[in-house]
């Protein structure tokens, strides 16, 4: 079996999303959208939010805030969108 059953997925989605929410509070990741996204190729290193290898085969997001740099996938870089606060303005 190469594709876990969508139970999994979800259950997995839900992990992450826990994480995103501990990493914004405690700083890890951006606690609001960033002015600088970029998108690559997965560069071997680990993603901010779930801590998974960012492969080549995957997307990777850069964000770039506050002069600080932030590695996460493609997917974990819409669910950190997910979990922000609505804007304000
Ligand atoms: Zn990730």
């Amino acid at each position: 079996m190469d594709h876990p059953a969508a139970e999994e997925l979800i259950v997995d989605l839900q992990a992450i999303r826990v994480r995103i929410r501990a990493k914004l509070r405690d700083g890890s990741l951006p606690p609001n959208s960033v002015p600088m996204a970029f998108g690559h190729p997965g560069n071997g290193e680990n993603c901010v939010a779930c801590e998974e290898i960012l492969t080549a085969a995957r997307l990777m997001m850069e964000l770039t805030n506050n002069a600080k740099t932030f590695l996460l996938h493609g997917d974990c870089y819409l669910l950190w969108m997910e979990e922000l606060p609505a804007p304000t303005s």
